[in-house]
């Protein structure tokens, strides 16, 4: 019998706080309740931010909340080699491109376009679109580029993909029906770079395929990017998983907790006597 997989998938770049315990705890008790199974995934694929010491803390943590998981845990950065096959077969499609242009070049660009009448357009998460090299770099440039050492993403070009996909894209989100999904929201997004050999989008949509996870249960924040996700899904011809987006916990001014706050994070509310049980009953579970 197929029973449901769930997964919490946190990065140890950062000690983990109350809206981790939330997504964890909700996950694990998912799996339990329906007679499923219950994984970790380390995604630690920023091997500078993500250190051995932080993810120590965070198994730590989860595991003093009263969580188990299935081992052996999956750590990104020891699978590179699954994202670049994924990566091949993107760009065996035709649909992923080098592009060079700077930071620094992307705010100027950005800027020159938002002084206009029509204002440059943004990503769910409030970052401009990719602009393309073309209209920023000239033939010239790009082939110097080309020819040189200089330092690249790898992009996925959103309106080829979207072409190649084909049927407009759905996904279904529990308790609420189909969703449609828009990736073209997203522009041109980064599937790898030229000293990362992939991203979070790319090595989400793999790992959740390698692992059988037949149920997505994250936060809000992710809700957007479940759009990319099933494109990338579709093009590299995986499995559809079940989404299910919760809500956010968050701080007394209604913002997001970041991994930096002191006063949410795990480790400091255990050292300052609160017991798991405790954890549980602030989180309303
Ligand atoms: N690693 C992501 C994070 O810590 C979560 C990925 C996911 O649940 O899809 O925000």
């Amino acid at each position: 019998m197929n029973v449901p997989v769930y997964r919490f998938a946190p990065s140890p770049n950062g000690h983990l706080h109350l809206g981790h315990a939330y997504s964890a705890i909700l996950n694990y008790e998912a799996a339990r309740q329906s007679g499923g199974r219950f994984l970790l995934r380390i995604e630690d694929i920023d091997t500078v931010r993500c250190t051995p010491q932080l993810q120590q803390d965070m198994l730590e943590d989860l595991s003093w909340l009263g969580l188990q998981w299935e081992l052996p845990v999956r750590k990104q950065s020891e699978h590179f080699g699954d994202y670049t096959k994924a990566l091949q077969k993107l760009e065996a499609l035709g649909v992923v491109y080098k592009a060079y242009l700077t930071r620094a070049q992307i705010k100027r660009f950005v800027a020159k376009q938002d002084a206009s009448d029509t204002p440059w357009p943004r990503d769910p998460d409030g970052a401009p679109l990719y602009p393309g090299d073309n209209g920023v770099l000239t033939k010239q440039e790009q082939q110097t580029l080309h020819n040189s050492e200089a330092p690249y993403a790898l992009r996925l070009n959103m309106t080829k993909a979207i072409k190649l996909a084909g049927d407009p894209l759905s996904w279904t989100e529990a308790q609420h029906g189909l969703m449609q999904a828009n990736p073209a929201a997203w522009g041109d997004v980064v599937l790898a770079r030229k000293d990362t050999p992939t991203s979070y989008h790319l090595s989400v949509v793999v790992d959740d395929a390698l692992q059988g996870i037949t149920y997505i249960l994250r936060g809000k924040d992710l809700y957007h990017a479940t759009s990319v996700h099933r494109l990338l899904q579709t093009l590299l011809e995986l499995p559809e998983p079940l989404y299910e987006h919760h809500d956010l916990i968050l701080d007394e001014t209604g913002r997001k907790l970041a991994k930096s706050a002191k006063d949410t994070a795990l480790r400091e509310l255990r050292a300052s006597g609160i017991t798991p049980a405790q954890i549980r009953a602030r989180l309303g579970l």
